[in-house]
């Protein structure tokens, strides 16, 4: 590899390949390096490849995503970030589709965009088929990239970032099995996905137990960007949230049991409590309506990562609730995925149940008398409608907990990815902490935060805000290179 490009590339994922093609196209010289394999280790390759914003379409009115991630991110987004987002989501599918990227609808799922073929992630990760959307996206884009004359550096890890005398960042260390290199460039793009495989920086940032969650992705996120940055006194933000969902407990040893089923929907159909048999988070956190029942799930499993176990939290349901399978209804029943119920027990997972709540508990191991009171309590307030006056206040559309059997699923926070990272302004410039940017460096993807969070789970789709963010740093270094 060249020793010294207009732009180097950290991270070969969707935010990586976006930010390095677009950086081509705009006629700058570009590397790109990834620590794993090629055609790399990212998570973009094994994701589902449903493009979104915010679970809304990616060519939704800008004004639309603005009211609605405003609402479901309580507060916790970057205005200058949620406008630039909303106005470029559309712009940036166009652009993945120029790339000769399929995306489209599924018959079933008219509403959605897909990267086609759609398949479903493989169970644990493993054995990625290499035709499926989300893979295939990242093939072409090696291939689009290497054809134009771009240099791809596979199982190559930065561990540095190399900086001019006035502080710019100019270049980075790389180290691979043949020792170590620097690499210099005009701009440097921090896309190494985050730090969700980063044990350490799990308990300082998101939580004093949240290495105990499981990882719903690969474990390649490690954080070294942000490190890196960090140390040359970059901003961080909305650190303590990230994209993740409830899974039955049994999916820590069983590989069957994740990335799927999820357990969100069927929480939203009943309560959680932990081993006390109190409730502790409103299950519906982000309401009814729209895709907040989603947003719920990620918002309850962000409680329950950041607590004190992430993994003592038992869903209960009644008969009519665990019949509804744990599907949205709201939403329609296809979720390109497998439905908690029947599929949890079919693939080996506990579900507990029992003909009166008492029995339940002691099968569970929940304590029996707080449970009963816990359920009682909560049952009086929804036939009250008065659910949100509850200590725990629940919000959405609860259902009672009525009729036997009763269904006890024990579960687990799972962590895909961190939603907070460098705080970069509008153009992806990562932000100093005394204020103005680091220059030279850039960050997008998993790496970068300000866009998603909030106690609601408010979240804005990682493939599409890596996307956005790729592209927008390219386009930024390209035009500090003409001036
Ligand atoms: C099972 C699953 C399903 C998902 N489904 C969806 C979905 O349907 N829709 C959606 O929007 N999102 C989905 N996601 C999330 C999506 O995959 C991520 O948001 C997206 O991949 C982020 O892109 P990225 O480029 O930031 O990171 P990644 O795609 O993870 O790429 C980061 C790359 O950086 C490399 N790297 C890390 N550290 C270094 C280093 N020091 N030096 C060099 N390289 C390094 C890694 O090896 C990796 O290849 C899903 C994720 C999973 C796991």
């Amino acid at each position: 590899m060249n020793q010294r490009f207009d732009v180097v590339v950290v991270g070969a994922g969707m935010a990586g390949w976006t930010a390095a093609r677009r950086s081509q196209e705009l006629g700058l010289s570009v590397g790109i390096v990834d620590k794993g394999p090629a055609p790399g280790a990212c998570n973009a390759r094994v994701s589902q490849g449903f493009m979104n914003a915010a679970y809304l379409s990616m060519r939704e009115d800008p004004a639309v995503l603005r009211d609605y991630v405003r609402e479901i991110t309580s507060g916790a987004v970057d205005e200058d970030l949620l406008t630039v987002w909303s106005r470029t989501c559309g712009r940036a599918l166009d652009w993945l589709q120029a790339q000769g990227v399929d995306v489209g609808t599924l018959p079933e799922r008219r509403d959605r965009l897909y990267l086609l073929p759609f398949k479903i992630s493989p169970q644990g990760l493993r054995d990625v088929d290499p035709e499926r959307g989300p893979a295939a996206t990242i093939a072409r884009h090696e291939r689009a990239f290497t054809d134009a004359g771009g240099q791809f550096l596979p199982e190559s890890r930065a561990v540095e970032l190399l900086t001019t005398d006035a502080g710019a960042v100019d270049g980075i260390r790389v180290r691979s099995a043949g020792g170590e290199r620097e690499i210099r460039a005009d701009g440097v793009v921090l896309a190494d996905g985050g730090f969700a495989g980063n044990p350490e920086m799990l308990r300082r940032y998101v939580g004093p137990a949240a290495d105990r969650m499981l990882l719903r992705s690969l474990a390649t996120q490690t954080g070294d960007g942000i490190a890196m940055a960090v140390e040359l006194g970059a901003a961080t933000v909305n650190m303590q949230y990230f994209y993740g969902h409830m899974l039955s407990l049994d999916a820590l040893t069983n590989d069957e049991l994740w990335p799927y089923p999820l357990m969100d929907g069927a929480i939203c159909d009943g309560i959680l409590v932990r081993r006390d048999g109190r409730r502790f988070v409103d299950e519906q956190i982000a309401g009814s309506g729209g895709s907040r029942r989603a947003m719920s799930g990620i918002g309850v499993t962000n409680a329950v990562g950041q607590g004190d176990d992430p993994r003592d939290a038992i869903a209960i349901l009644d008969a009519s609730g665990w019949a509804l399978k744990g599907w949205d209804e709201e939403r329609g029943e296809f979720q390109g995925t497998y439905p908690a119920n029947p599929t949890i027990a079919d693939r080996g997972g506990r579900v507990h149940e029992s003909d009166t709540l008492n029995g339940l508990a002691v099968e569970a191991g929940i304590a029996p008398d707080a449970l009963e009171a816990t359920v009682a309590e909560y049952n009086a307030a929804v036939r009250a409608a008065a659910s949100k006056t509850l200590p725990v206040p629940r919000g959405g559309n609860p259902r009672l907990v009525e009729e036997a059997p009763f269904v006890a699923v024990p579960c687990t926070a799972a962590i895909t990815y961190t939603l907070g990272g460098l705080h970069v302004t509008a153009a992806g410039r990562v932000r100093a902490t005394g204020g103005g940017v680091v220059p030279g460096l850039y960050a997008a993807g998993g790496t970068a935060g300000g866009l998603a969070g909030g106690t609601k789970g408010g979240y804005t789709g990682g493939l599409g805000e890596a996307l956005v963010f790729g592209l927008l740093a390219a386009e930024d270094i390209a035009a500090s290179h003409c001036a």
